[in-house]
């Protein structure tokens, strides 16, 4: 198990979003998060890097507990890359400096070592010939792409996904799901919000259906999508399928 969430409850003031979620994640699983807006998601997956601090439970990444004291989190925090549904690419920095960034500030990459291996990650995105473009120039899909290239550019063992592809034209929402994809089939260790169920259905190994701050089931897509137990499963499912 590469994350483990134990009793995980998050507050906001007096609102209880998350009130006791328990799961984990094996290493290179690919978890989609599904659920209602304002079910916990986005909490849920900022809990996993510490985005947002811990009311209470325990979140356990490759068997450093967040919640220690000790632990260091910003070492434990380059370990995943986050991609959100806002791109957030530095605007006067190209495509290419945009991916080169974080190593080399971070991890103390050479310009020349983070060049080669922006260019390789560039490729892989499909943006190979992007890489002295400026990211206004990009659609938001490309811009997508690059943010995915920026977060492996820091080679993570985890990779969480918020809504990527919820502020697209929906023809732009395939080349980014095709990233995606390759990535899952590369086995990496990803934990997707979304509401993409294709994406789920296809690339899923494990659905979690959040409700109301509460995992309400979980199983595999064909588990979730087919044959859903609950009944607030069956309702959320009736609106999006
Ligand atoms: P989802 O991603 O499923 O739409 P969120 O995790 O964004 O849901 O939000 C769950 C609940 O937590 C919502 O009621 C939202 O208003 C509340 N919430 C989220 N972030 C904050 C915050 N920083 N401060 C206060 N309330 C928040
Ligand atoms: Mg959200």
């Amino acid at each position: 198990m590469i994350i483990e969430v134990k009793d995980l409850h998050k507050s906001f003031g007096q609102n209880e979003v998350l009130t006791g979620i328990d799961c984990s994640v094996d290493e290179s699983e690919v978890v989609c998060v599904i659920g209602p807006s304002g079910s916990g998601k986005s909490t849920f997956l900022r809990c996993l890097n510490l985005l947002e601090d811990v009311t209470s439970g325990e979140v356990i990444i490759d068997g450093d507990s967040l919640t220690d004291r000790g632990v260091k989190i910003d070492d434990v925090r380059a370990e995943i890359g986050m991609v959100f549904q806002q791109f957030n690419l530095f605007p006067h920095k190209s495509v290419i400096e945009n991916v080169m960034l974080a190593p080399m500030k971070v991890r103390g990459t050479s310009r020349a070592e983070a060049r080669e291996k922006g260019r390789a990650l560039l490729k892989k995105v499909g943006l190979a010939d992007k890489e002295n473009a400026y990211p206004s120039s990009l659609s938001g899909g490309q811009q997508q792409r690059v943010a995915i290239a920026r977060a492996l550019a820091m080679e993570p063992k985890i990779m969480l996904f918020d809504e990527p592809t919820s502020s697209l034209d929906p023809e732009l929402v395939g080349e980014v799901l095709a990233v995606m994809k390759d990535l899952a089939y590369e086995g990496m260790t990803m934990v997707v919000v979304t509401h993409e169920m294709g994406f789920a259905r296809e690339a899923g190994d494990r659905v979690l259906f959040l409700d109301g701050g509460v995992l309400v089931e979980e199983g595999t897509p064909q588990q979730i999508f087919d044959n859903p137990q609950e009944q607030r499963t069956q309702e959320f499912l009736n609106k999006v399928l």
